[in-house]
Protein backbone atom coordinates (compact mmCIF):
# COMPACT_ATOMS: atom_id res chain seq x y z
CA UNK A 1 0.00 0.00 0.00
CA UNK A 2 1.73 3.28 -1.25
CA UNK A 3 1.20 6.46 1.10
CA UNK A 4 0.27 9.31 -0.36
CA UNK A 5 1.98 12.73 -0.94
CA UNK A 6 1.18 15.61 -1.73
CA UNK A 7 4.16 18.15 -2.71
CA UNK A 8 3.54 22.18 -3.54
CA UNK A 9 5.70 23.68 -5.78
CA UNK A 10 6.16 27.58 -5.24
CA UNK A 11 8.55 28.30 -7.63
CA UNK A 12 9.11 31.79 -7.83
CA UNK A 13 7.08 33.40 -5.77
CA UNK A 14 7.53 33.82 -1.76
CA UNK A 15 10.03 36.13 0.02
CA UNK A 16 11.45 34.81 2.72
CA UNK A 17 9.16 36.57 5.33
CA UNK A 18 6.41 35.77 3.09
CA UNK A 19 7.37 32.02 3.24
CA UNK A 20 7.17 32.14 6.88
CA UNK A 21 3.46 33.92 6.87
CA UNK A 22 2.40 31.32 4.71
CA UNK A 23 3.58 28.52 6.54
CA UNK A 24 2.48 29.42 9.66
CA UNK A 25 -1.47 30.02 7.62
CA UNK A 26 -1.15 26.46 6.33
CA UNK A 27 -0.05 24.66 9.68
CA UNK A 28 -3.21 23.66 10.96
CA UNK A 29 -4.91 23.29 7.54
CA UNK A 30 -2.56 20.61 6.19
CA UNK A 31 -2.24 18.49 9.17
CA UNK A 32 -2.54 14.57 8.18
CA UNK A 33 -1.50 11.35 9.69
CA UNK A 34 -2.09 9.59 6.01
CA UNK A 35 -0.64 11.66 3.69
CA UNK A 36 3.07 12.74 3.26
CA UNK A 37 3.21 16.99 2.99
CA UNK A 38 6.50 18.36 1.13
CA UNK A 39 6.96 22.20 0.49
CA UNK A 40 8.89 22.91 -2.12
CA UNK A 41 10.63 26.23 -2.52
CA UNK A 42 12.94 28.45 -3.65
CA UNK A 43 16.72 28.16 -2.02
CA UNK A 44 16.21 31.70 -0.39
CA UNK A 45 13.36 30.23 1.67
CA UNK A 46 14.78 26.75 2.64
CA UNK A 47 16.48 28.02 6.05
CA UNK A 48 13.38 30.18 7.30
CA UNK A 49 10.78 27.78 6.18
CA UNK A 50 12.41 24.51 7.63
CA UNK A 51 12.37 26.34 11.24
CA UNK A 52 8.93 27.35 10.17
CA UNK A 53 7.93 24.02 9.70
CA UNK A 54 9.53 22.19 12.38
CA UNK A 55 7.32 20.11 14.88
CA UNK A 56 4.76 19.95 11.95
CA UNK A 57 3.66 17.12 10.23
CA UNK A 58 5.37 19.13 6.63
CA UNK A 59 8.99 18.30 5.20
CA UNK A 60 10.63 20.71 2.79
CA UNK A 61 11.98 19.96 -0.63
CA UNK A 62 14.30 21.97 -2.66
CA UNK A 63 13.10 23.15 -6.90
CA UNK A 64 16.24 22.18 -7.31
CA UNK A 65 20.00 21.11 -7.06
CA UNK A 66 23.32 20.99 -8.84
CA UNK A 67 25.30 17.80 -9.19
CA UNK A 68 28.66 18.68 -8.33
CA UNK A 69 29.55 18.62 -5.14
CA UNK A 70 30.92 21.57 -4.65
CA UNK A 71 33.45 24.60 -6.43
CA UNK A 72 33.34 27.05 -9.27
CA UNK A 73 29.78 27.39 -10.15
CA UNK A 74 28.50 30.10 -9.38
CA UNK A 75 25.05 30.70 -8.51
CA UNK A 76 24.37 26.62 -7.92
CA UNK A 77 23.79 24.71 -4.85
CA UNK A 78 24.86 21.50 -3.96
CA UNK A 79 23.22 18.52 -2.72
CA UNK A 80 25.05 18.60 0.26
CA UNK A 81 24.23 22.42 1.03
CA UNK A 82 20.23 21.23 0.41
CA UNK A 83 21.00 17.80 3.78
CA UNK A 84 22.74 20.49 6.01
CA UNK A 85 19.95 22.59 5.84
CA UNK A 86 17.03 20.44 6.51
CA UNK A 87 15.79 19.42 3.44
CA UNK A 88 14.70 16.21 2.47
CA UNK A 89 13.41 15.96 -1.24
CA UNK A 90 13.91 17.61 -3.98
CA UNK A 91 12.43 18.43 -7.63
CA UNK A 92 14.40 17.15 -10.27
CA UNK A 93 13.63 18.02 -14.41
CA UNK A 94 10.03 20.26 -13.79
CA UNK A 95 9.15 20.79 -17.65
CA UNK A 96 10.23 24.64 -16.41
CA UNK A 97 13.47 23.95 -16.19
CA UNK A 98 14.00 21.88 -18.85
CA UNK A 99 12.65 24.22 -21.31
CA UNK A 100 13.80 27.62 -19.83
CA UNK A 101 16.75 26.40 -18.61
CA UNK A 102 18.06 23.66 -21.08
CA UNK A 103 17.87 20.96 -18.45
CA UNK A 104 18.24 17.88 -20.49
CA UNK A 105 18.19 14.15 -19.49
CA UNK A 106 21.58 13.80 -19.47
CA UNK A 107 22.29 16.80 -16.80
CA UNK A 108 18.90 15.25 -14.62
CA UNK A 109 20.22 11.99 -14.81
CA UNK A 110 23.48 12.96 -13.55
CA UNK A 111 21.34 15.25 -10.46
CA UNK A 112 19.29 12.10 -9.23
CA UNK A 113 22.46 10.07 -8.52
CA UNK A 114 24.08 12.83 -6.90
CA UNK A 115 20.39 13.27 -4.88
CA UNK A 116 20.08 9.73 -3.82
CA UNK A 117 23.92 9.80 -3.05
CA UNK A 118 23.66 12.55 -0.64
CA UNK A 119 20.42 11.05 1.01
CA UNK A 120 17.48 13.52 -0.86
CA UNK A 121 14.23 12.40 -2.52
CA UNK A 122 14.09 13.33 -5.52
CA UNK A 123 10.68 14.11 -7.40
CA UNK A 124 11.58 13.66 -10.71
CA UNK A 125 9.52 15.69 -13.13
CA UNK A 126 8.34 13.93 -16.87
CA UNK A 127 5.80 14.87 -19.27
CA UNK A 128 4.98 15.71 -22.79
CA UNK A 129 3.88 18.64 -24.52
CA UNK A 130 0.49 19.60 -26.25
CA UNK A 131 2.04 18.83 -29.96
CA UNK A 132 3.31 15.41 -28.02
CA UNK A 133 0.13 14.34 -27.46
CA UNK A 134 -1.66 15.53 -30.41
CA UNK A 135 0.99 13.55 -32.13
CA UNK A 136 0.30 10.48 -30.58
CA UNK A 137 3.56 10.19 -28.63
CA UNK A 138 3.07 10.77 -25.38
CA UNK A 139 3.99 7.64 -24.27
CA UNK A 140 7.05 7.34 -25.68
CA UNK A 141 8.95 10.41 -24.97
CA UNK A 142 7.87 9.84 -21.29
CA UNK A 143 9.10 6.09 -21.44
CA UNK A 144 12.53 7.99 -23.18
CA UNK A 145 12.90 10.46 -20.56
CA UNK A 146 12.17 7.90 -17.69
CA UNK A 147 14.71 5.56 -19.12
CA UNK A 148 17.35 7.99 -19.44
CA UNK A 149 17.23 9.93 -16.36
CA UNK A 150 17.05 6.66 -13.99
CA UNK A 151 20.12 5.09 -16.08
CA UNK A 152 22.23 3.23 -13.65
CA UNK A 153 19.87 4.17 -10.60
CA UNK A 154 19.48 0.91 -8.82
CA UNK A 155 15.66 -0.57 -8.08
CA UNK A 156 16.36 -0.04 -4.21
CA UNK A 157 17.01 3.71 -5.03
CA UNK A 158 13.61 3.79 -7.38
CA UNK A 159 11.58 2.12 -4.85
CA UNK A 160 11.72 5.34 -2.58
CA UNK A 161 11.86 8.08 -4.94
CA UNK A 162 8.88 10.11 -6.14
CA UNK A 163 8.00 10.16 -10.40
CA UNK A 164 5.49 13.48 -11.16
CA UNK A 165 3.73 13.10 -14.35
CA UNK A 166 3.19 16.85 -15.37
CA UNK A 167 1.96 17.30 -19.11
CA UNK A 168 3.43 20.48 -19.84
CA UNK A 169 0.11 21.55 -21.39
CA UNK A 170 -1.75 21.62 -17.65
CA UNK A 171 1.20 23.17 -16.03
CA UNK A 172 -0.56 26.69 -14.69
CA UNK A 173 -2.96 26.65 -17.57
CA UNK A 174 -6.13 25.96 -15.91
CA UNK A 175 -6.26 22.49 -18.20
CA UNK A 176 -6.07 19.71 -15.93
CA UNK A 177 -5.41 16.64 -17.75
CA UNK A 178 -8.83 14.16 -17.59
CA UNK A 179 -8.87 11.53 -14.97
CA UNK A 180 -8.30 9.23 -17.50
CA UNK A 181 -5.72 10.58 -19.46
CA UNK A 182 -3.62 11.11 -15.80
CA UNK A 183 -4.03 7.76 -14.52
CA UNK A 184 -3.28 6.17 -18.49
CA UNK A 185 0.03 8.44 -17.84
CA UNK A 186 1.05 7.42 -14.52
CA UNK A 187 -0.13 3.83 -15.16
CA UNK A 188 2.27 3.57 -17.96
CA UNK A 189 4.67 5.08 -16.48
CA UNK A 190 4.74 1.98 -13.69
CA UNK A 191 4.80 -0.48 -16.08
CA UNK A 192 8.05 1.43 -17.95
CA UNK A 193 9.50 0.95 -14.30
CA UNK A 194 8.46 -3.08 -14.19
CA UNK A 195 9.96 -3.42 -17.21
CA UNK A 196 13.38 -1.64 -16.26
CA UNK A 197 13.23 -2.94 -13.05
CA UNK A 198 10.45 -5.87 -11.40
CA UNK A 199 7.04 -5.69 -10.23
CA UNK A 200 7.86 -4.57 -6.35
CA UNK A 201 9.69 -1.71 -7.67
CA UNK A 202 6.87 -0.61 -10.02
CA UNK A 203 4.53 -1.39 -6.99
CA UNK A 204 6.80 0.96 -4.08
CA UNK A 205 7.74 3.76 -6.76
CA UNK A 206 5.10 7.21 -5.81
CA UNK A 207 3.81 8.46 -8.79
CA UNK A 208 2.14 12.16 -8.68
CA UNK A 209 -0.01 14.03 -11.22
CA UNK A 210 0.66 17.56 -11.34
CA UNK A 211 -0.98 20.13 -13.58
CA UNK A 212 -3.65 22.56 -12.57
CA UNK A 213 -4.49 20.03 -9.21
CA UNK A 214 -6.87 21.90 -7.02
CA UNK A 215 -9.16 21.21 -4.16
CA UNK A 216 -12.10 20.33 -6.40
CA UNK A 217 -10.62 18.00 -8.95
CA UNK A 218 -7.90 16.49 -6.06
CA UNK A 219 -9.86 13.88 -5.05
CA UNK A 220 -10.95 12.05 -8.25
CA UNK A 221 -7.38 11.86 -9.41
CA UNK A 222 -5.95 10.96 -6.10
CA UNK A 223 -8.49 8.00 -6.32
CA UNK A 224 -7.09 6.53 -9.29
CA UNK A 225 -5.12 3.14 -8.75
CA UNK A 226 -2.03 4.51 -10.14
CA UNK A 227 -2.09 8.34 -8.78
CA UNK A 228 -0.03 8.50 -5.20
CA UNK A 229 -0.66 11.84 -4.46
CA UNK A 230 -0.17 15.31 -6.44
CA UNK A 231 2.83 18.06 -7.41
CA UNK A 232 1.09 21.36 -7.24
CA UNK A 233 1.55 24.89 -8.00
CA UNK A 234 -0.35 27.39 -7.83
CA UNK A 235 -3.10 25.90 -5.64
CA UNK A 236 -0.49 25.38 -3.11
CA UNK A 237 0.40 29.37 -2.59
CA UNK A 238 -3.11 29.76 -0.59
CA UNK A 239 -5.41 27.82 2.09
CA UNK A 240 -6.87 25.57 -0.55
CA UNK A 241 -3.23 23.46 -0.35
CA UNK A 242 -4.86 21.81 2.68
CA UNK A 243 -8.23 20.89 1.32
CA UNK A 244 -5.87 19.20 -1.64
CA UNK A 245 -3.38 17.24 1.24
CA UNK A 246 -6.59 16.56 2.74
CA UNK A 247 -8.93 15.42 -0.16
C1 LIG B 1 3.83 22.62 -11.28
O1 LIG B 1 4.44 23.65 -11.43
O2 LIG B 1 4.46 21.61 -10.98
C2 LIG B 1 2.38 22.62 -11.43
C3 LIG B 1 1.78 21.48 -11.52
O3 LIG B 1 1.75 23.85 -11.50
P1 LIG B 1 0.17 24.11 -11.47
O4 LIG B 1 -0.41 23.27 -10.36
O5 LIG B 1 0.04 25.57 -11.20
O6 LIG B 1 -0.37 23.71 -12.80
Amino acid sequence: MRRKIVAGNWKMNKTPSEAVALCNELKELVKSDSVDVVYCVPAIDIVPVVEAVKGTNVEVGAENMYFEDKGAYTGEISAEMLVDAGVKYVIIGHSERRDYFKEDDELLNKKVKKAFEAGLTPILCCGESLKQREMGVTMDFIRFQIKSDLDGVAADQVKDMVIAYEPIWAIGTGMTATTEQAEEVCKGIRDCIAEMYDEATAEAVRIQYGGSVNAGNAAELFAQPDIDGGLVGGASLKADFGKIVNY
